[in-house]
């Protein structure tokens, strides 16, 4: 397993409800790519199918690997075989496969969904979701400012609205993991099997306006 870590877009969901005190900061990304060399992407079918169809991405399998990665209390279905977890991600070899030389992202509009919460994180408090700044980011990420200043509110807004959708799309991707558990993972057949889900699961979101780019 590679050693680098991964953006926490698996979530994580409070068990009681407390008071929450957002992070007082400002953000404007530095387009730096530091962010795109250090982490794993996690990638679920309905990322991989925008990568598709606003890519024009025909030969998948090029792009995606498979993760080891044990995640207690994840909210992610894993796809398990021989007793290990693996999640489906961006190919990474030191850096991810779309991060160009002068630190530009080749997807930037369709982006995963991960990539699109960084440097901040969302959580889940009963009803309500919350957006943070993520832990290391704080550490590492040249865009934040920590000026004492509010979360921005357009982008706490647009991270919510973020959320509730990649919540619903975890949801589906967990239906299509269970549908799928077969004991060994052949990529190219897995692959094949969620651009079938993901087909369908598009014209569902499609359906109730939860579809984005
Ligand atoms: S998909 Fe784009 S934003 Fe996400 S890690 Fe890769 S280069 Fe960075």
């Amino acid at each position: 397993m590679k050693n680098k870590r991964f953006i926490n877009i698996f979530g994580k969901a409070k068990k009681f409800f407390f008071i929450y005190y957002f992070d007082m900061v400002s953000f404007q990304c530095k387009n730096d790519g530091n962010c795109c060399k250090k982490y794993w992407v996690p990638l679920t079918h309905l990322d991989i199918f925008r990568l598709h169809i606003y890519g024009k991405i025909n030969d998948l399998i090029n792009y995606i690997e498979l993760h080891e990665y044990n995640e207690e209390n994840s909210r992610w279905k894993s796809i398990i075989a021989n007793n290990t977890s693996y999640y489906l991600s961006l190919k990474y070899d030191g850096k991810c496969i779309f991060l160009t030389n002068d630190g530009k992202c080749k997807v930037h509009l369709f982006k995963p969904f991960a990539c699109r919460f960084y440097p901040f994180e969302y959580e889940v408090c009963g009803n309500k979701i919350l957006i943070d700044v993520n832990e290391q980011a704080k550490k590492e990420c040249p865009g934040l400012i920590l000026d004492n200043s509010e979360i921005d509110k357009e982008i706490q807004e647009k991270l919510k609205k973020l959320a509730r959708i990649r919540l619903k799309e975890i949801e589906l991707w967990n239906k299509a993991i269970s549908e799928w558990n077969k004991d060994k993972i052949d990529l190219e057949e897995l692959i094949k099997f969620l651009m079938r889900k993901a087909k369908e699961d598009y014209q569902y979101l499609l359906s109730k306006k939860l579809w984005v780019m």
